[in-house]
């Protein structure tokens, strides 16, 4: 018996042991789409056709395992591996992710799937958060209709303990959340949800699935129980294309199940290994293995993306009237922050704390510390993520795109979560396909900037932003170009 390495070590190790062959220090790309056999269905190692099975996603597939449910420093059996029971699948996109456990709702139970609306397969129902990414909304509300899956989007903050319960239907097989939504990064109430869910029966309940993409699970991992409490969530589902990547050159998803949702509920996992296998949409075993490098420098990355964009907030809060609504839930003042401490992964936490920040946070004036200093920045909130939303004040669609152009670092792009800053707007290229109220109600206006805080140096990145503001609706300074 041994203990689990911290998530670090882990992001490093797991998935990428030496090859016992040729001693070589990082795996080999098994590129093969084929395996000999020794007979017939004799297996030399498990595989026999890429589709279904490729020892480099197998190294990635486990290396998400143990990042999203083995905590830190408990006993396992193995400490390079994972031991924890729980199991990931990766896939060619987020979207083909989503796509699977959308199918797997209106799969019939004797394939193990969630049975639809009788048991027999097609129909069922799937609760979800009124925000969610756009490709997820598309996918649920439009491609998978002749599925006859059926989706009710639905404000869980608003509804309270009552509404939400009074939501679930008998033939609700799933909720399907985001954490922080997208592009609001509204925090639902994840443990009432949970708290509801788990008062249900347990082989009939619905099952919870989170997309954590934004936070990765470097900052939240709600497949992990704590306080005695069971996990918030039995799927993490994941856009690796994002921070799991973090340099914005590889598309891929994941599913992560829980091991309590393995050991309960067995047929989960053979009913979505059923699709990935049948659905087609693998990833192809050279970006599960750029995969595996890109998540090494995870923790480091993550952590500076954070203090970034804590800082960032706090300035475009309080050093400029040109913006509004600026949206940060590791913010003090964030709406979403009494949320953040509850949240925010144990592995998180013990890295912060040596960085001095003390939890619980206590609040305290950054009056008279210097700005540059972290001393100063640990007064202002926790690093959650590196996403920002903000509104420029009073801004047409036009000053907002001029905003974005006028900017020399941050770049003008869709997606999130490389090193480098991006910024978008959601009315006109992210959220442009959503219904007019409901971009009203959701209050995505042309004004708002989703920013993806990239880990540039800090400086830089404000004076950019300042003068990038003033082109475009500031009073305006002269700059070189001579316009105004
Ligand atoms: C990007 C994204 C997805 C979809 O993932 P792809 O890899 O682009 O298919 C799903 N959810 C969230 C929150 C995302 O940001």
């Amino acid at each position: 018996m041994s203990r689990h390495d911290h998530f670090s070590t882990r992001a490093i190790h797991i998935g990428s042991e030496p090859d016992p062959s040729t001693g070589a220090v990082v795996p080999s790309l098994s590129v093969a789409t084929t395996y000999k056999q020794n007979g017939i269905n004799k297996l030399l190692g498990g595989y026999d056709y890429s589709r279904s099975g490729n020892p480099t996603r197998t190294d990635l597939e486990s290396l998400l395992t143990s990042l999203e449910t083995c905590p830190s420093q408990t006993i396992a059996n193995d400490a390079r591996h994972d031991a924890s029971g729980g199991e990931s699948l990766v896939f060619a996109s987020g979207s083909a992710a989503t796509a699977a456990v959308a199918h797997w709702v209106t799969l019939s139970e004797k394939e193990c799937g969630a049975g639809g609306r009788d048991g027999n397969g097609h129909g069922g129902h799937i609760l979800a958060v009124n925000d969610v990414y756009g490709g997820t909304a598309r996918y649920l509300a439009r491609a998978s209709r002749p599925t006859g899956l059926d989706v009710t989007f639905f404000n869980m903050e608003k509804a309270g303990e009552k509404g939400i319960r009074e939501a679930i239907r008998p033939d609700t097989k799933l909720i399907w959340l985001e954490l922080p939504t997208n592009p609001l990064l509204l925090v639902p109430p994840v443990r009432l949800i949970s708290n509801i869910v788990h008062s249900l029966p347990s082989d009939t309940r619905p099952l919870i699935l989170i997309d954590s993409t934004f936070l990765s699970p470097y900052y939240f991992t709600p497949l992990i129980p704590s306080n005695g409490d069971p996990p918030l969530a039995d799927i993490t589902m994941s856009s690796l294309s994002k921070y799991s990547s973090g340099h914005s050159d590889i598309i891929l998803g994941s599913l992560t199940i829980s091991p309590l949702t393995n050991k309960v509920r067995p047929n989960v996992l053979k009913g979505l290994r059923f699709l990935q296998n049948s659905m087609g949409a693998s990833p192809s075993p050279r970006d599960c293995h750029l995969m595996i490098r890109s998540i090494k420098t995870l923790s480091v990355r993550m952590i500076r993306h954070g203090i970034n964009a804590l800082r960032l907030s706090h300035w475009l809060s309080t050093k400029t009237k040109l913006v509004e609504r600026v949206r940060y839930p590791g913010l003090e003042s964030d709406e979403a922050f009494g949320y953040v401490q509850d949240l925010i992964s144990k592995n998180a936490k013990k890295e912060l704390q040596f960085l001095g920040w003390k939890f619980p946070f206590a609040p305290k004036s950054y009056e008279g510390l210097e700005e540059d200093s972290l001393e100063y920045t640990r007064t202002l909130g926790i690093p959650f993520g590196g996403m920002i939303t903000f509104a420029i004040k009073g801004a047409t669609a036009e000053q907002a795109e001029k905003f974005c152009t006028e900017l020399r670092i941050p770049i003008l792009a869709e997606s999130l979560g490389g090193v480098e800053s991006l910024v978008e707007v959601p009315y006109g290229m992210t959220h442009a396909h959503l219904p007019q109220d409901t971009l009203k109600e959701l209050n995505i206006t042309p004004n708002l900037i989703r920013f993806s805080v990239g880990i540039e140096d800090y400086d830089d990145l404000v004076e950019d932003i300042e003068q990038a503001l003033e082109v475009a609706v500031g009073k305006g300074k002269v700059n070189g170009n001579g316009h105004v």
